[in-house]
């Protein structure tokens, strides 16, 4: 089996050239599936591997529009609808410099799974732009969001694929782009997740994907009747996933030491309680500053540049005991790794998606601590973002209480099927294998009752 995943490898390369993150997210999950083809001869009869690689449809098209200078700026939109076995494509849209074909691919094939595990019925999807959101006025913003909408809008629709936020994109541009969606088709229906509350969005669903990893990392301490309870824990990251994780790891009692922006990251050892989380909000969501003015502000905090060229994150070099990747993709390398496992963090719950390089994961299996995947432990975003979607199908809203606990229960599933999963192809405590398995079952099943299409 070893044998086809590197013939499996050689292909995806030789067909996608220049897509390293896409190579990497699909090797770590086809060196998992290898288990399951060994006891399903049909998926590989059927070619299943071969055909969810293959995007169903990539949509690459110019977002032209004007700054508030009146020059003519030009960015590249892209929308990735990947499977639409068990529902309509689903994923966010990140607008970043750093956005390309690659690493859309790859978050789209990791959505996947990660929408097949919390049970909803959503297909896989992402896109986004490279844009960079950062510095814009509040109008350049408007007239990018709309811009992209003006194309868009042609391949979304709330049966069709569902888009929602992701890294540069929050309740501000969803906003302009449903504001643009609903001029051009003049109809008012839940086409975006992460709306406003009194439009047409969910409570919970901006807290969503932080409580869920939360949540996770509580389920994984639960295996060895543990709680977060005076954890030292490490954040990264100080958007939307890494505020609200910070928000639910004091909910439940631990100690935050750390948060970081592109730029560097603070270690405050007095720990980051709910007064300063407040402040990290405003900076980071109303005045959009840099998070090295918190230490500016709280003098038990010390900030320190990040390198990026450096072979090591020094945000991963601290003592702790839980790590929580909340930023971006590779952000833990090899060299984070080994730091991180010295310096005693044995439970590792990623908010990010893909925040870990195979060095890093293999390390992390290897030592058996708790380390739960992304496509495990973010799913909570996408699972309330699903939750949107019901509520908009029915007209109807839930209660605060009432999602959190569906989202609660949500995790505690998707727990359950990684463990239960990993333990049937005999690989017990593999959260990589769990979740891996456990999301491709059900959409391999699906691909095959519906034929070759
Ligand atoms: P935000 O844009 O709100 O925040 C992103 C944070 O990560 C910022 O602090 C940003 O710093 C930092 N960051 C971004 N790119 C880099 C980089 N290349 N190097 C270092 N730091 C970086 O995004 P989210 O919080 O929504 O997303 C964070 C992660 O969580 C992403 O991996 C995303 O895919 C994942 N995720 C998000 C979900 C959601 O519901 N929003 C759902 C599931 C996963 P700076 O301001 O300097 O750019």
């Amino acid at each position: 089996m070893a044998e086809f995943v590197k013939d499996l490898m050689a292909q995806v390369q030789a067909k996608n050239p220049g897509e390293p993150e896409f190579y990497q997210a699909v090797s770590e999950v086809a060196t998992s599936l290898s288990l399951v083809l060994e006891k399903n001869p049909i998926y590989r009869k059927e070619k299943i591997i071969e055909r969810i690689i293959e995007p169903e449809r990539v949509i690459l098209f110019r977002v032209p529009w004007v700054d508030d200078k009146g020059e003519v700026q030009i960015n590249r939109g892209f929308r990735i609808e990947m499977n639409s076995a068990i529902g309509p494509y689903k994923g966010g849209l990140r607008f970043h410099p750093s956005v390309n074909l690659g690493i859309l691919k790859f978050l789209a094939f990791e959505q996947v799974f990660k929408n097949s595990l919390t049970t909803l019925p959503m297909g896989g999807g992402k896109g986004g732009s490279d844009f960079d959101p950062k510095g814009k006025s509040d109008s350049e913003v408007m007239r990018f969001c709309q811009s992209f909408m003006n194309e868009l809008f042609r391949h979304i629709g709330s049966n069709t694929d569902v888009p929602a936020g992701d890294i540069g994109v929050g309740g501000r541009e969803i906003g302009y782009l449903f504001g643009q969606y609903k001029k051009l088709r003049n109809e008012f229906t839940g086409v975006l997740t992460g709306k406003g509350l009194n439009w047409g969005g969910s409570l919970i669903r901006p807290e969503a994907t932080g409580y869920g990893a939360v949540y996770f990392a509580a389920e994984m301490l639960k295996t060895r009747n543990e709680t977060l309870e005076n954890k030292n824990c490490l954040v990264s990251g100080s958007g939307n996933v890494a505020q609200y994780t910070v928000e639910k790891i004091l909910d439940l009692g631990g100690k935050v030491l750390t948060l970081s922006d592109s730029n560097g990251y603070i270690y405050d050892e007095a720990g980051i309680d709910r007064e300063k989380l407040k402040y990290v909000m405003e900076l980071k969501n109303e005045l959009r500053g840099r998070i090295k003015e918190y230490a500016d502000k709280f003098k038990s905090a010390v900030y320190t540049t990040i390198d990026p060229n450096s072979i090591f994150n020094p945000l991963w070099n601290h003592k702790a005991d839980c790590a929580f990747p909340s930023a971006t993709q590779n952000e833990i390398n090899g060299v984070d790794a080994t730091n991180l496992l010295r310096n005693g963090v044995y439970v590792i719950s990623e908010g990010a998606n893909m925040p870990s390089t195979i060095e890093a994961i293999n390390q992390f299996v290897d030592s058996k601590i708790l380390y739960g995947p992304g496509k495990a432990a973010n799913a909570g975003g996408v699972a309330t973002s699903g939750l949107e979607m019901a509520q908009n199908s029915m007209r109807f809203g839930w209660t605060r209480e009432e999602v959190d606990n569906r989202l609660h229960m949500i995790m505690q599933n998707i727990h359950k099927t990684c463990t239960d999963t990993s333990e049937r192809y005999g690989t017990p405590g593999n959260y990589v294998n769990g979740a891996n398995i456990g999301g491709f079952v059900k959409v391999a099943d699906a691909m095959i009752d519906q034929g070759i299409v």
